[in-house]
């Protein structure tokens, strides 16, 4: 509701203009017709009529460079609420009317490309943007969503181009992730095709756009791999590994295909038991004892006792504890997951607005993040 406020900035406007012309001497005409309308369009839409509003504001003969603002922020505010039709048609009605500056023009193209893309339809949105960057080359404005738009339909070497135009100003190093990013989709498709020589053209470019990719090492160790160089494959997933422990349920399968054909299982282990002890990459070493199970399991009594482990993983710890010798009986099991649990839940929100999704870990009668009453409830 509070973003309607900003159609009441017209309305303040035309007061002050009104109280202005008061103090002249000229005749003069008042837009009380336009006023007249603002308030009905306004008052549709506070009451959540939204299509009285829309033909309100669209049958209005007049648009000047005040209101042209207010309905272009309108149409915004209408494809923000997901109602992208009705976005549509505003923004269509204020593109055909004369009155329009060029610089509002151009924010009312930029605004209908952004409407067809919230609709999906990425083939108008697409021309929109480009005509955008034909009517200027220098602006960066359209590259950002015509990047989007090829993410959107794969075509990863117009996303590339895209970037390297936003790049215009100068914009942070994560560009040259993204365009990493681009070159490893390329690379991934000819993997599947079998065609290993571009792939390694593709991982080459990803290197040279981002040298410290995880993903780009991932790839060139797949590659090692696939040309049966299993040793530097290996090395090269656990160099990946040790630098990004999230990517590990990633490269798992493929790092255990490789060890187990250079015999390198126990360094693997131990990399992994070094993974657990040191970083919240909990699951990892869990999954590998499950598969092996010949590792001495008993830290895991410790770690439930006295580390945080998140639920996956304390289930998953019992379930190894409860085919292993470390745990005699059931007596000892109950104390030992009720404090894992109570582990767990320390510091964690155990309250939720139900309204706005805030968490809290005291029970509260009003939300402090919305001020509805009554909403907090169990998460
Ligand atoms: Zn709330």
């Amino acid at each position: 509701m509070i973003e309607i406020l900003f159609l009441l900035l017209p309305l303040a406007f035309y007061s002050g203009w009104r109280s202005a012309k008061k103090n002249k001497s000229k005749p003069c005409v008042e837009p009380h017709k336009l006023a007249d309308d603002y308030v009905k369009g306004v008052n549709y839409l506070l009451s959540e009529e939204p299509d009285k509003a829309l033909e309100v504001f669209i049958n209005h003969p007049d648009v000047d460079e005040y209101t042209a603002e207010t309905y272009l922020l309108l149409g915004n505010m209408f494809r923000n609420r997901g109602e992208v039709d009705r976005a549509l048609r505003l923004h269509q009605n204020l593109m055909a009317r004369s009155s329009l500056t060029k610089s509002q023009k151009t924010s009312v193209l930029f605004a209908l490309g952004e409407d067809y893309f919230a609709a999906g339809m990425l083939d108008r949105a697409e021309s929109v943007f480009q005509e955008l960057l034909e009517a200027d080359p220098n602006g960066v404005d359209a590259c950002l969503p015509l990047r989007q738009i090829y993410e959107q339909t794969h075509e990863w070497e117009k996303a590339i181009q895209t970037t390297l135009c936003l790049r215009k100003k100068r914009l942070p190093e994560s560009h040259q992730k993204l365009i990493a990013h681009y070159y490893c989709e390329m690379a991934e498709q000819e993997m599947s095709l079998g065609n290993l020589h571009r792939v390694e053209k593709y991982v080459l470019k990803a290197e040279t756009s981002f040298k410290s990719s995880v993903r780009v090492m991932i790839l060139q160790a797949d590659l090692l791999e696939r040309k049966k160089s299993y040793k530097a494959a290996f090395n090269t997933y656990l160099k990946a590994l040790k630098q990004d422990a999230r990517v590990l349920s990633y490269l798992y399968s493929k790092i255990m295909k490789v060890s187990a054909v250079v015999g390198k299982d126990k360094e693997l282990e131990r990399v992994l038991l070094d993974l657990y002890k040191n970083n919240d990459g909990v699951l990892s070493y869990l999954l590998m004892i499950i598969s092996r199970n010949n590792t001495s399991t008993d830290f895991l009594i410790d770690d439930l006792r006295n580390r945080k482990l998140d639920i996956p993983s304390i289930i998953r710890s019992v379930g190894i504890l409860k085919n292993s010798n470390a745990i005699c009986s059931e007596h000892e099991k109950l104390p030992l997951i009720e404090k894992a649990l109570t582990n767990y839940l320390k510091g964690e929100a155990i309250f939720q607005c139900q309204n706005c999704g805030y968490k809290m870990q005291n029970y509260m009668w009003r939300c402090p993040a919305c001020y509805q009453w009554d909403k907090v409830s169990h998460t």
